[in-house]
């Protein structure tokens, strides 16, 4: 799943969204609620709240190599 803000955009693996342990974890890390979990135990993104991103890597951090991605949509899409 992908979620775009104008300045970030957040994309999760499929497989990832649905690890509810992972996804409990990334809800927990961010600063600015992207992440939350919904009834089912899955992952969503919190669109209106992409933009917030700081950039502080604790979802990178928490997350598996590759199941997060931060793109920067200001720096010609470059990923933190
Ligand atoms: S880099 Fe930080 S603020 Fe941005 S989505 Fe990840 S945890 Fe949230």
């Amino acid at each position: 799943m992908r979620a775009d803000g104008i300045f970030i955009a957040v994309e999760v693996e499929d497989s990832a969204a649905a690890d509810r342990a992972l996804a409990a974890k990334l809800a927990e890390v961010c600063p600015v609620d992207i992440f939350v979990v919904v009834a089912s135990g899955e992952l969503e993104l919190v669109e209106k709240n992409i933009d917030e991103c700081v950039l502080c890597r604790l979802c990178l951090d928490a997350a598996p190599q590759g199941a997060v991605t931060i793109i920067k949509r200001y720096d010609n899409d470059t990923q933190l």
